[in-house]
């Protein structure tokens, strides 16, 4: 009976798909779903896309593996994915190897990888972005585990990955969870992308001005600069779409509630676990939770403040200093993301090496930007650098960009236009900058009421004020 390269268990959409890239690629691929109907679908639409070897129970599945087994675990994450880890690790033989290529939380990595290794077992947690469309096609993939286990199955993933310029994206990330780190903070990009471009289109609608499809437009022409990007092109697209039904712009009709799934949230906790300010993703976690906010929304409607389009906002280039104000903001989003990258290979000790990790976002994933191909260069030019705003390139553009993006914030504020993603770049920025922070007026006054001391700036040691006379 002819044996598969790797398996797949779990075969909704993303497994479905990952499993027919791997066939596409001329891997023969064993497939199993814990409803058979499911892995009898895929054989009946797709056999003919390559080799597919389908199985109902978990022994048979094993049995078509080649070995060293690599069996991909593609369900939900959380419970589900325990419960399929333990049905079949002890169907495995030492050397097998346990891929999870689900959403998992990198704490789960830790622990599942820890465990599968004391029976020995590989474990690659593995990040797999780009949705639906980047399995079947080409997702950006961030496997972690240990080298052993990237060396026999790098080539596998680097096969079916996005490749640009004729570089997989695809790379070890490093040890045990540092793949499914390293997609957190991916996704907590995502967030704060989205959220950039979300308050450039309120700003583009509401204080210069502008209609829905000629917006669209100022995305098209931001599209073949700097910022050219896949967010920024879907954007575009739907901005220019009208509603079938009532002919609106499509942007109208849909209720503005943005949900979440939790990796943006995992990403604002683990940064505050690592004490790392990533205050421009946790501002569009926030942003999505004050959407939601129905009630309270509702209830505060009516308190005053200027009303869209009637502030005297709009002044003339309002919209080119809008564009550098999202690219201010998008540098200062990736540099407390790499910030945040960089702390937990310290804290958990991997080995990240930064410039890939720009390397293999370019293609496959839903931050695809030819802005990355600018991170990979500054971390190329100083594997060290201490933050991407020293950058000289970042630091130039953050330069220019400056006047520009504080005119935008004061516009916004003065148009009652929430600009959170925008603000808390800019006194990111200028919070990096200062000489002197009003942090010593906070301590001074922790000093004060609960005696936590102080250090002086003219020595060393730590100080204490007797303040007042009864304290
Ligand atoms: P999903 O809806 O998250 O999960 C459905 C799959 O999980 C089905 O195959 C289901 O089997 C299986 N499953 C659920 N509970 C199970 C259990 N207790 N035991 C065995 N199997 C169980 O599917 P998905 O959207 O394809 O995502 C798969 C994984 O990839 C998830 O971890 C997700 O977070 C991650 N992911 C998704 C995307 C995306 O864009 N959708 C992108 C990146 C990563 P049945 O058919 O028997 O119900």
């Amino acid at each position: 009976m002819e044996q598969a390269r790797i398996g797949v268990t779990g075969l909704a959409v993303m497994g479905r798909n990952l499993a027919r890239n791997f066939a596409r690629h001329g891997h023969a691929v064993a497939l199993h779903n814990r409803t058979a109907a499911r892995t009898r679908e895929l054989v009946e639409q797709f056999g003919d896309e390559g080799t597919f070897i389908p199985t109902e129970t978990a022994e048979d599945f094993v049995a078509a593996l080649e070995r060293p087994r690599k069996l991909v675990v593609m369900v939900k994450a959380g419970a589900p994915t325990d419960a399929v880890i333990e049905e079949f690790a002890p169907l495995l033989e030492p050397g097998d190897m346990i891929i999870d290529g689900g959403n998992a939380h990198f704490l789960d990595t830790r622990r599942r990888e820890a465990d599968l290794r004391r029976r020995g077992l590989l474990f690659v947690g593995t990040g797999v972005s780009g949705g639906e469309e980047g399995a079947l096609n080409g997702p950006s993939i961030m496997p972690g585990g240990s080298a052993e286990a990237y060396a026999s199955l790098g080539p596998l993933l680097e096969d079916i990955a996005a490749t640009v310029d004729g570089t997989p994206c695809c790379t070890h990330v490093g040890a045990d969870g540092a793949g499914h780190f390293v997609k957190m903070v991916h996704n907590g990009i995502e967030y704060a992308d989205m959220q950039l471009i979300a308050e450039s289109y309120d700003l583009l609608r509401h204080a210069v001005g502008l209609e829905p499809a000629e917006i669209a437009e100022v995305f098209r022409t931001w599209n073949t600069g700097r910022l050219e990007s896949y967010l920024i092109e879907i954007t575009a697209e739907i901005l220019d779409h009208a509603d079938p039904e009532t002919g609106q712009p499509f942007v109208d009709v849909v209720l503005d509630r943005a949900e979440q799934k939790g990796t943006g949230r995992w990403t604002v906790q683990s940064a505050l676990d690592l004490g790392v300010p990533v205050a421009g993703i946790a501002e569009a976690v926030f942003a999505r939770s004050v959407s939601g906010h129905t009630g309270l929304r509702a209830a505060a409607a009516g308190l005053p403040g200027p009303r869209p389009n009637s502030a005297d906002a709009s002044a003339p280039g309002l919209a080119d200093a809008i564009e550098k104000a999202l690219y201010a903001s998008k540098i200062v989003a990736y540099a407390q993301g790499f910030h945040q990258i960089e702390a937990g290979a310290a804290e958990y000790g991997w080995e990240v090496d930064a410039g890939a990790m720009a390397t293999i976002w370019r293609g496959g994933c839903i931050i695809r930007a030819r802005f990355l191909d600018r991170i990979r260069a500054a971390y190329a030019a100083d594997p060290h650098l201490p933050t991407l705003l020293t950058d000289e390139h970042f630091a130039q553009a953050l330069g220019d960009a400056q006047d520009a993006w504080r005119s935008v914030v004061a516009a916004a504020a003065r148009a009652g236009i929430p600009a959170p993603g925008f603000s808390s770049a800019l006194a990111y920025y200028d919070a990096l900058r200062a000489g002197r922070l009003p942090a010593a007026l906070t301590q001074a006054q922790r000093d004060f009421f609960g005696a936590h001391t102080y250090r002086r700036t003219d020595r060393d040691g730590s100080y204490h004020t007797l303040w007042g006379g009864d304290r």
